[in-house]
């Protein structure tokens, strides 16, 4: 699936229940999920991590939706490689 038809159905099922609740509260539930990610990383199988990863889009494309963002037009940052250096792959010093 397309990122833009993406945003466009999980505006569908969720787009009035969170600008409700607003890009704050939004936030909020964002960061429990990324908690939730980093746990399944740690310990999870293959499908909690398939579906911490889901819910960690969703909740991302969300609060795009509630910033006024397309989710089509982000993906652009990164088309001509690394964006600072340029190069695929990246030639930057490495950060740990
Ligand atoms: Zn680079």
């Amino acid at each position: 699936m397309h990122l833009g038809e993406y945003q466009k159905l999980i505006e569908d099922i969720y787009y009035e229940r969170d600008s409700g609740r607003g890009l704050e509260g939004t936030f909020l539930w964002f960061i429990e999920e990324v908690g939730e990610l980093a746990t399944a990383l740690r310990e999870g199988d293959e499908a909690s991590k398939h579906e911490e990863f889901a819910d960690c889009l969703a909740w991302l494309t969300t609060l795009a939706s509630l910033s006024g963002v397309r989710m089509e037009d982000v993906v652009s940052k990164y088309a001509g490689g690394c964006p600072r250096c340029r190069a695929t792959p990246c030639s930057c010093p490495t950060k740990q």
